[in-house]
């Protein structure tokens, strides 16, 4: 675990796929499946984070104790993310120059081609000019089809509104 990371979202063990997200689009959040709700409930209130959880005895905790929570029952992704967005302003774009690793949430720092030569395969090397590196854990990451796939994703939420 990272030290002096300060969180704006604690999320529960159900919600993996949203930590990803909430991290890819630039959220620090934490995520640790193992953890217990007196755990996460401690992480909120230290950090002043708000609480996402699908766990309705886990969210009335939260509100007994003054944690910013928000129950989120049975919604799926895409709707998920609509009302972060509707709520708290959750920016439904991938920024590259603000962005968090989606294993361990730390920021993701822009490297050139130069910088990684070592550490990815070379067809990637060379089909790239741009390239994300995780500050915590190192892992590599660029802008490929699954980027695609996001923004595509992300586009067709916002067509929504
Ligand atoms: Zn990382």
């Amino acid at each position: 675990m990272m030290v002096n990371v300060s969180y704006e979202f604690v999320v529960d063990a159900m919600l993996g796929d949203l930590a990803k997200w909430l991290r890819i689009l630039g959220k620090s959040t934490f995520y640790d499946p193992q953890a217990e709700d007196e755990k996460l409930l401690l992480v909120a209130k230290l950090n002043g984070a708000v609480l996402l959880t699908r766990d309705r005895g886990l969210y009335f905790k939260a509100v007994s104790q003054g944690v910013e929570a928000l129950y989120l029952g049975e919604l799926e992704l895409d709707e998920t993310l609509i009302k972060l967005n509707k709520t708290y302003g959750l920016r439904l774009e991938v920024d590259l120059f603000d962005t968090r690793c989606p294993l361990c949430n730390g920021r993701l720092i822009r490297k050139n081609r130069e910088d990684v030569e070592e550490k990815v395969p070379a067809e990637v090397v060379s089909r790239y000019n741009v390239f994300l590196v995780c500050e915590n854990c190192g892992h590599v990451y660029w802008p490929g089809s699954h980027l695609r796939r996001m923004r595509e994703f992300l586009s067709r939420l916002k067509q929504r509104f």
